[in-house]
């Protein structure tokens, strides 16, 4: 009798329909259509079935009470670079909810993805990661930190860099045209590089050289690279980021619209913040910062070199319309931790100097020849987060990193961006409707890198997959204490695999290097 029951026990476990079911969820399936009800079922590591499975049987079965099932969240935009290695859970992503990162965003890349992708592989990641080519990346090997313009071999050189790329698996090409060395390239330098990502079925995913002032401009040449090197284009971190100009971002928007109804493929992603986050360096004209750190120590000893870039930041900042760098608060400093969440006016005051303008300039000129800081600026207004985040083809991306889990005062962005949009936006202003913020942070991005069999609940798609509660998900991470986890996302599924469950991280890795399946 005993020897029958092991037996029954045996090929019930054999024949369990799924390793886990999850009953009487709310499915918001990532197209932007309704929830509804469904069981789903789960099997090696794909999702295998949807709908009322009352009579199947799995390894694990779930009761979701009610709670929303939506595809795992693709996070278009992140620098991961290096951090991934150190933390390769990246902790702060899953427990907000993340699957997927796409990295070397604004020109800054792997320089050798192929290796790069092997290691990641077999160390094993929480999430899943799939990488672009950056310019910047790609001209420092060829043309170092010059300030100029590339020869016509240069330019073939740095085609081939991108190409290689492209056949190791990047998705796409990208620029950060302030950075350096990219800001020193033309147009026509950045058509060329797009061109040869085109050829592999690659995006363009463009850090615009100007967010303020020549934004429109700055699109245009976007979209110009677009339509001349013929590839998607991908706006990174959507914003007006220039106070004088809050309120303008519609006149951007309707720029993205006729660039669309002209063919070109044009979309964009934003984090839900009115405040960026970006090194010091970008408080000084470029001219300041080529050749090298050694180079730009020279010209701050030099005193007339430095009151040439001094007076230029003051035209600078009264562009951005501020009078004063109060905006400017130091997030992480490696040389004076102390300096963390102060802004260069509060440093300006305890350095002992007066509350003027040109002493702040010299503030900003010495952390810059101590070796710099990684900066926070509130440079943002809400009603334009706002009408950026309601446009219908504007993606989620964080703009963030993988975090150590209490190291600097990063910029909150890494560790609360969904549910930041799901807590502040969807349920506190209703910006936006829950299906259409799940859209926005699932199938939209996934359509626009070309994943084929994520970012949305669907049969044979893969099992990322997120449970939570909407009216209790939450992000706790804020500028001043931005180390903490959001809550409310209990069950996060990588490949089939719990990432987060019970609200907890398991330390699994089941991540898996996306690797573009192009043209040849
Ligand atoms: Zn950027």
């Amino acid at each position: 009798m005993r020897l029958i029951l092991a037996l029954c026990l045996t090929a019930a476990l054999q024949a369990a329909d799924y390793d886990l079911l999850i009953r009487n969820a709310r499915v918001i399936d990532g197209t932007g259509n309704p929830w509804f009800r469904a069981d789903v079922g789960i099997k090696d590591g794909k999702i295998a079935a949807i709908g009322r499975l009352l009579q199947a049987t799995a390894t694990r079965e779930l009761d979701a009470r009610d709670r929303v099932l939506a595809p795992g969240f693709i996070d278009i935009h992140t620098h991961v670079e290096g951090e991934v290695e150190k933390v390769p859970g990246a902790d702060n992503y899953v427990m907000d909810g993340v699957t997927t990162v796409v990295t070397g965003n604004c020109g800054g890349s792997s320089r050798n993805l192929a290796e790069t992708f092997a290691r990641l592989q077999k160390q094993g990641i929480g999430l899943n990661l799939a990488s672009l080519i950056g310019h910047n990346t790609v001209r420092s090997q060829v043309l170092g930190a010059a300030n100029r313009q590339a020869t016509p071999e240069e330019i073939l050189k740095m085609q081939e860099l991108v190409e290689k790329g492209m056949r190791e698996g990047a998705i796409g090409f990208s620029t950060g045209l302030i950075y350096i060395p990219g800001t020193y390239a033309n147009t026509e330098e950045v058509v060329a590089l797009a061109k040869a990502a085109a050829k592999y079925g690659g995006i363009y995913a463009s850090h615009l050289r100007d967010e303020g002032e020549r934004g429109l401009a700055a699109i245009e040449e976007a979209v110009r690279v677009g339509r001349e090197a013929g590839l998607p284009v991908q706006l990174a971190h959507f914003k007006v980021d220039n106070r004088r100009l809050w309120g303008s971002s519609a006149k951007n928007v309707g720029l993205i619209e006729k660039s669309r109804r002209e063919g070109v493929d044009v979309t964009v992603d934003q984090y839900p913040y009115d405040r960026s986050s970006t090194g010091i360096g970008i408080l000084l004209p470029s001219w300041a910062l080529a050749d090298g750190e050694q180079k730009v120590k020279e010209r701050l000893a030099d005193p007339p070199t430095r009151a040439r870039i001094a007076k230029e930041m003051e035209q600078m900042i009264k562009r951005l319309g501020h009078k004063d760098y109060s905006y400017a608060v130091v997030a992480s400093c490696q040389f004076d931790h102390s300096l963390e969440g102060k802004s260069i006016r509060e440093i300006n005051l305890l350095k002992g100097r007066r509350k003027k303008l040109k002493y702040e300039i010299q503030t900003i000129l010495d952390l810059m020849a101590q070796g710099g800081a990684s900066m926070v600026y509130h440079s943002m207004s809400d009603k334009d987060v706002e009408r950026i985040m309601r446009y219908p083809f504007t993606a989620v991306g964080s703009d963030g990193g993988i975090r150590e889990f209490g190291v600097g005062v990063p910029h909150p962005r890494s560790y609360g961006t969904r549910a930041r949009v799901l807590a502040e936006y969807v349920r506190n202003r209703e910006v936006l409707t829950i299906e259409d913020a799940i859209r926005k942070m699932t199938s939209l991005p996934a359509r626009t890198i070309g994943l084929r069999d994520r970012g949305l609940v669907r049969e044979g798609y893969a099992a990322d997959l997120v449970l939570f509660d909407p009216a209790r998900v939450q992000d706790k991470a804020t500028f001043l204490k931005p180390h903490q986890f959001s809550e409310g996302f209990d069950l996060v599924l990588v490949n089939g695999q719990p990432v987060v469950d019970n609200g907890k991280l398991t330390g699994a890795r089941p991540g898996r290097v996306l690797r573009h399946m192009g043209n040849p």
